[in-house]
């Protein structure tokens, strides 16, 4: 079986929140994506309930491409500890955690209105979404500050 760089993290070693570059690739004509782990909570010592990392889901997806170019797609992780962002190009870690506390701080400041796809026609689970976790868990995220170093906390500003 292929060798996940992923499975090679030593989770323990980690200080989250932070940004982690985890790979960039590089096409056949040239072209460049990167992959990160952004991870909001520590692994191991908690997890973000289903419905509040749904709606986390569902706004990074517009807020983070308001803040950063080249967004791809942003997916949560199975462990519910954070999620993958892949971009075309390369972004320095700095530049991804301010564009990630952007956008968390905008999730902190929305309504329900602001909410992309909510109803049954727009999402697989619509009824599984929770503002109030997602704002929350937001909170505490930010209240910890978002590394740019997955190792040594260098939260930006
Ligand atoms: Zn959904």
């Amino acid at each position: 079986m292929a060798k996940v760089e992923s499975f090679t993290l030593d989770h323990t070693a980690v200080k989250a929140p932070y940004v982690r570059l985890i790979t960039v690739e590089e096409g056949s004509k040239g072209d460049k994506i990167s992959n990160y782990d952004l991870r909001l909570v520590q692994p191991n010592e908690n997890a973000i309930p289903t419905a509040g990392l749904h709606t986390i889901e569902h706004m990074l997806a517009g807020y983070l491409r308001d803040r950063l170019d080249g967004v791809i797609d942003c997916s949560p992780f199975g462990c519910r500890t954070g999620f993958h962002l892949i971009t075309w190009g390369e972004h320095d870690t700095t530049d991804v955690a301010k564009a990630l506390k952007g956008a968390l701080q905008d999730i902190e400041a929305a309504t329900w209105d602001d909410v992309q796809g909510t109803d049954i026609r727009s999402c697989g689970n619509y009824r599984d979404h929770s503002l109030f976790s997602a704002q929350e868990w937001c909170r505490k995220i930010l209240d910890e500050g978002i590394s740019s170093d997955p190792f040594v906390r260098k939260v930006v500003e």
